[in-house]
């Protein structure tokens, strides 16, 4: 298998090269044909599955395929600072190949709110977050959902392990109904399940 085959533009194509990827994980493989699609998807995989790249590539790609837009248009929340922070540096990464370069905006709670403001103000393309973080900057005029179409739940067990069930709901009230969501979980117990039928449109199920 490899990336070509399964979908990726151009650009993509080399932002995985450069990141020294040759071939697709099993993650990779099963989720971006639908994904690029335009599937919803429940993703059950592991933290070092490659999972990243599995969305991390097709928000890019939907970015790219059509003209700017106010931001974000992809909206991935995570339940950590580190990992929100790791997930923003290989969005990064791979932005900075691409036409346009999308820009990735970081934000994550337990610092001061004022330099994730003013980052804010010249706009963003794709917004990484936790999800209490985010309802500050929302309550702060930081920003606005109302443009997202993809949108990733990343460790979705451990976002509802962490208490942001509450916060996710507010959140999800402020996206726009028609969009893209993708959610990955590293476990499925009965509250991650409730999310996913709550979330998620026909989703294509992926266990690795
Ligand atoms: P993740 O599960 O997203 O945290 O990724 C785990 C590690 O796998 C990271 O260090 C990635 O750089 C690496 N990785 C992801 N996809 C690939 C790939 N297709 N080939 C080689 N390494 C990869």
């Amino acid at each position: 298998m490899s990336f070509a085959s399964l979908g990726l533009a151009p650009a993509l194509l080399r932002a995985v090269r450069e990141q020294g990827y040759h071939a697709p994980t099993a993650v990779q493989s099963a989720a971006l044909p639908p994904a690029l699609a335009g599937h919803d998807l429940l993703a059950l995989a592991q933290t070092g599955s490659g999972k990243t790249a599995a969305f991390a590539l097709p928000l890019l790609q939907r970015l790219v395929a059509s003209l700017p837009r106010p931001g974000p248009r992809a909206l991935v929340l995570a339940p950590t600072r580190e990992l929100a922070a790791q997930t923003a540096e290989l969005l990064r990464e791979l932005a900075a190949l691409l036409m346009h370069r999308p820009r990735v905006a970081l934000a994550f709670g337990g610092v001061s709110i004022n330099p994730q403001l003013m980052a804010l103000r010249g706009g963003c393309d794709v917004m990484v977050a936790t999800p209490g973080r985010l309802l500050d900057l929302l309550d702060h005029n930081g920003l606005t959902l109302a443009g997202v179409e993809t949108l990733v739940l990343d460790e979705a067990d451990r976002l509802l392990a962490a208490g942001f069930a509450d916060e996710l709901q507010r959140l999800l009230g402020q996206l726009p109904a028609r969009r893209q969501t993708l959610l990955f979980s590293a476990t499925c117990p009965p509250a991650v399940e409730a999310l996913a039928a709550q979330l998620l449109r026909e989703p294509v199920r992926i266990r690795i």
